[in-house]
C-alpha cells in the first residue's frame, strides 16, 4: 500500500516519538545538526547491522574495514579532493545569501521542463553567471535577480592536531570512508591474499562544509557512509560486475522496506562523468520534497588505486598466482548515505488510516498513524503491557512476558514494556513506532498462562499461550 507522506508529517513523528531532535535544541540549535533519539538509533543500527549482515559477513568476498576518520593529508593531496572536492558558490548581491550555481540552475531547468534535471554546469564561472542572470534565476531568500560570479568552494572541513593551530599540523575531517579503503587496500592484500573480485567494506561518519545543507536529515554537514570499493580485474567485464552490484543493492533496499516504485536509476550523461568513470548512477528516490539522489554506483576505473600508488611511492599492485600476471585492479562503487536510507524507509513506511477505517481501541477516537517497516527493521520488535497499570500481578508477569519475548544474546530481540494509558493509547503508540506486535497480561493470563497478541498492520488479535510467544515473534521474525 502506498502513501504520500510530507515532510512536516515524518519531522514531526520523529521529533514527539524520539527518532530525531534538533542538535543543540536547549542552546538555541545548529542550523542542520540533527540528534538521533532512542528510536532513531535503533533504526540506524538496524540499517547499518542489515548491510553489514548481507554484505559483509554473509560473503566471502567482502573485507570490513573500520579505519581511522582522520588522515593523513597526503591522502586528500593524492585522491585529488584538496584541489578538487568543491561546488560552486554564488553569492546573491542584494542579501548576500550563498547558494550552489549547480542546485539553482538544475532546479530552474526542472521548473521549466519538468522530469528530470539534465543541465550541464559549463566550466567557466562567468558563463555560470550569464546563465543565472538569462535565465532570470531569483535568489531563494530575497527573490532578486543580482549575481555574483561562482567561486569554487572546497567542501572539506579542517581541524588541527596539537596545540599548534598551524599549517603543518592541519587535518581534514574525511569527506568520505572510500579514500581509506584504497589506503588500506595493499594491507588486506599482503594480510589476506584475497583473490579477484573481492571487495572491501567500511560503515563512519564523514563530513562536507556543505554550501546548502536542508531537507532535515537528507542533506548534512555530518553524516554516516556506508561504502563497498569492488575490486576487479581490468580484463573483467566490467559492466557485468556494474549490473549484479545494482541489483544486490535493490535487493537489499527492498528487504528493509523502502518503497521500490519510487526508486530509480539515473544514468549520469556521459559528458558528466568524472574523466575515469564509465558508468555511473544515481539512484533516485521520490522523497517528499521530489526526487533526489539516494545512492550512487560508479565504476572508477583504476584511477584511485593508480592515485595512491604515485602520492604514496607504494605498489598498489595484486599479483594473480595463475597468470604471473601483476595488476592495478579497477573498482566498482556503491555509495550510500545511513540518514538518506532512514529518510526514505520512514517514507515509505509512513501510514494514515482514515478516520473511518480506524477502530476505536483509543478512548477518543483519532486517526492511526502508523509505520509500516519490516520487523528486521523495527525499533522494539514486540511490546508487553499489562491491562492495568495499578494491579502488581499484572504488572509483575508482564515483566516476566517481556524476559522471555527478549530471548538473550545472541538471539536478543529488543521488546518495550509499557504501562502508561489505557490499552488503545499504548496501541497508538506502538504503532507510530512500528512495532509490530503488542503482548497483552489480563486476569486470564493469572490463571491459563495466556495472553494475547495484537498484530501491528492488520489490528486483529489473539490468544496464544506464553510458552509459545517467542516462538511466534521468531518465526514472524523469518516471515517478515
Ligand atoms: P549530492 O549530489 O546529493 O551532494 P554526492 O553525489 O555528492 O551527493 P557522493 O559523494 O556520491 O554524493 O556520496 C555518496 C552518498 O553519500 C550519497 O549518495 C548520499 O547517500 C550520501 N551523502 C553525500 N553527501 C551527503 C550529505 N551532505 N548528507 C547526507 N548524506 C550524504
Amino acid at each position: 500500500m502506498q502513501q504520500n507522506v510530507s515532510m512536516e508529517q515524518l519531522i514531526s513523528l520523529c521529533k514527539r516519538r524520539g527518532f530525531i531532535f534538533p542538535g543543540s535544541e536547549i542552546y538555541g540549535g545548529l542550523a542542520n545538526a540533527w540528534d538521533f533519539g532512542p528510536l532513531g538509533v535503533a533504526l540506524k543500527n538496524n540499517i547499518k547491522r542489515s548491510w553489514w549482515q548481507t554484505f559483509v559477513e554473509e560473503r566471502d568476498d567482502i573485507y570490513g574495514l573500520d579505519a581511522a576518520l582522520l588522515m593523513n593529508r597526503k591522502v586528500w593531496q593524492a585522491s585529488g579532493h584538496e584541489s578538487t572536492f568543491s561546488d560552486p558558490l554564488v553569492e546573491c548581491k542584494n542579501c548576500h545569501a550563498r547558494v550552489r550555481a549547480d542546485i539553482l540552475l538544475a532546479e530552474a531547468e526542472l521548473n521549466k521542463k519538468g522530469g528530470v534535471a539534465t543541465l550541464i554546469l559549463p566550466a567557466d564561472p562567468e558563463t555560470q553567471k550569464e546563465l543565472l542572470m538569462n535565465e532570470k534565476i531569483k535568489c531563494p531568500s530575497c527573490d532578486i535577480v543580482d549575481w555574483s560570479s561562482p567561486k569554487q568552494f572546497n567542501l572539506m572541513l579542517k581541524t588541527f592536531l596539537g596545540p599548534a593551530e598551524e599549517e603543518a599540523n592541519m587535518v581534514y575531517f574525511r569527506p568520505e570512508t572510500a579514500q581509506a579503503i584504497f589506503v588500506d587496500f595493499k594491507q588486506i592484500v599482503d594480510t589476506y591474499a584475497p583473490k579477484l573480485p573481492f571487495g572491501i567494506a567500511q560503515i563512519g561518519k564523514a563530513f562536507r562544509n556543505e554550501i546548502t545543507p536542508g531537507n532535515f536529515i537528507f542533506r548534512t554537514r555530518e553524516f554516516e557512509q556506508m561504502e563497498i570499493e569492488y575490486f576487479i580485474k581490468d580484463s573483467e567485464k566490467w559492466n557485468e560486475h556494474f549490473e549484479i552490484w545494482l541489483k544486490e543493492m535493490n535487493g537489499w533496499m527492498a528487504s528493509i522496506g523502502i518503497d521500490m516504485q519510487k526508486v530509480h536509476n539515473l544514468d549520469v550523461p556521459k559528458e558528466e562523468l568524472a574523466h575515469y568513470s564509465k558508468r555511473t548512477v544515481d539512484v533516485e528516490f521520490e522523497f517528499p520534497f521530489g526526487r533526489k539522489e539516494l545512492f550512487g554506483l560508479a565504476y572508477r576505473g583504476d584511477f584511485d588505486l593508480q592515485s595512491h600508488q604515485k602520492g604514496s611511492g607504494q605498489k598498489l599492485e595484486y599479483f594473480d598466482e595463475e597468470t604471473k600476471e601483476r595488476m592495478v585492479p579497477h573498482v566498482i562503487e556503491p555509495s550510500m548515505g545511513v540518514e538518506r536510507m532512514m529518510l526514505a524507509i520512514l517514507a515509505s513506511a509512513f501510514r494514515e488510516d482514515p478516520l473511518e477505517a480506524t477502530p476505536s481501541e483509543a478512548s477518543e477516537q483519532e486517526k492511526r498513524i502508523w509505520l509500516d517497516l519490516p520487523m528486521r527493521m523495527a525499533p522494539y520488535k514486540a511490546a508487553v503491557f499489562p491491562l492495568l497499570s495499578n494491579k502488581p500481578e499484572l504488572v509483575e508477569k508482564a515483566q516476566e512476558v517481556r524476559k522471555v519475548l527478549q530471548g538473550s544474546w545472541p538471539g536478543f530481540f529488543p521488546v518495550v514494556f509499557d504501562k502508561s494509558g489505557n490499552i488503545g493509547k499504548r496501541y497508538r503508540r506502538q504503532d507510530e513506532i512500528g512495532t509490530p506486535y503488542c503482548f497483552t497480561v489480563d486476569f486470564q493470563t493469572l490463571e491459563d498462562d495466556t495472553i494475547t497478541v495484537r498484530d501491528r498492520d492488520t489490528m486483529k488479535q489473539e490468544r496464544i499461550a506464553i510458552a509459545h510467544a517467542r516462538a511466534f515473534l521468531e518465526e514472524k521474525m523469518k516471515a517478515r
